[in-house]
């Protein structure tokens, strides 16, 4: 018989984590439901889901502090959070339908890791700060590095992701796109996250990131380089779509091929610097 642990508060989670770092966390339980009839039950669930102190957002002078068990919807809701992230607004938009975003947790997505998790390279561009919690109390890690292989996270047995802290942005723009089999409801092929400061003409700060190209989200720091300090232009996103070449080696499974994921990564890299010409 599975044991069910239900939490009031953060400190009771950690406390029930610290006891039993063999149980299940669960959030919305939409990752962990799929082939759940094909798993072996897990010793005990604790169920971090509407957990108060793990859900809701708020804003800080210099970042945004996002709950744990804070829902896709739950994002979508915010229309100050919406306005400064836009590209976070984006890929939530994006995930799954309704009934997903209502129950998907941003902590889930992190502790699945999935390499096509969409909210992986959104991080990266984002610069995000993961806040672990445990009995003895509270660490941050940057988000770069956080993912330490294929579905593998920097997070010790007894911790649990408490939140996610994303810088407040500075003036500039902000790019998500996915593609998929189809427009809705698609896992995605390839996904790229990117954000830059913008002043005048040039952009300077680039992250770039991909997803589902390797086994944990990506930056490409090299692409990054070369867009630093210049002036989108057509010459410079076709530099940038080589470029991309050079430092992505994309597999191929299930969902694409290596060369279609090549292709539409550069594709999407080469949008983002065409979308900020003037
Ligand atoms: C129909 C469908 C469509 C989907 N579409 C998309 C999509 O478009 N894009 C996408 O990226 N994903 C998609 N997903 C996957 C899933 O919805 C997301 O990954 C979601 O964010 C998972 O969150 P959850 O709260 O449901 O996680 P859960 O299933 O509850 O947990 C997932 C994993 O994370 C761990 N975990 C949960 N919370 C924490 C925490 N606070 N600290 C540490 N570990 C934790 C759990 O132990 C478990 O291992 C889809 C799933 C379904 C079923």
């Amino acid at each position: 018989m599975t044991a069910y642990v239900k939490p009031a508060d953060l400190a009771e989670a950690c406390a029930a984590r610290a006891s039993h770092p063999d149980y299940l966390l669960l959030a919305g339980g939409t990752d962990y439901m799929v082939g759940v009839l094909h798993k072996d039950a897990p010793a005990g669930v604790i169920d971090l889901f509407d957990l108060p102190g793990l859900r809701g957002i708020e804003r800080r002078d210099d970042a945004w502090r996002i709950g744990a068990a804070t829902t896709y919807a739950d994002l979508l809701r915010h229309e100050e959070l919406c306005a400064e992230l836009p590209l976070l607004a984006q890929c939530a938009r994006e995930i799954g339908a309704v009934q997903i975003q209502e129950r998907g947790t941003l902590g889930g997505n992190m502790g699945t890791s999935s390499p096509v998790g969409d909210t992986l390279p959104c991080m990266l561009a984002l610069n995000a700060v993961i806040h672990l919690a445990s009995a003895e109390g509270e660490r941050a890690l940057p988000y770069d590095g956080f993912c330490t292989g294929y579905r593998q996270i920097a997070a010790r047995p007894d911790e649990l992701i408490a939140a996610i802290e994303l810088p407040r942005p500075v003036p500039g723009v902000q790019f998500w796109r996915k593609v998929g089999t189809r427009k809705a409801q698609a896992i995605s092929k390839v996904m790229v996250a990117a954000s830059a400061r913008r002043s005048g003409e040039t952009l300077s700060e680039v992250r770039l990131a991909m997803g589902a190209v390797a086994d944990r989200p990506v930056r490409l720091k090299a692409t990054e380089a070369l867009l630093e300090g210049q002036a989108p232009s057509a010459e410079l996103a076709e530099a940038v779509r080589a470029q991309v070449a050079e430092e992505i080696t994309p597999i191929s499974d299930v969902r694409s091929t290596a060369p279609y994921r090549l292709f539409a990564a550069q594709n999407l890299a080469a949008r983002f610097v065409l979308e900020q010409c003037s």
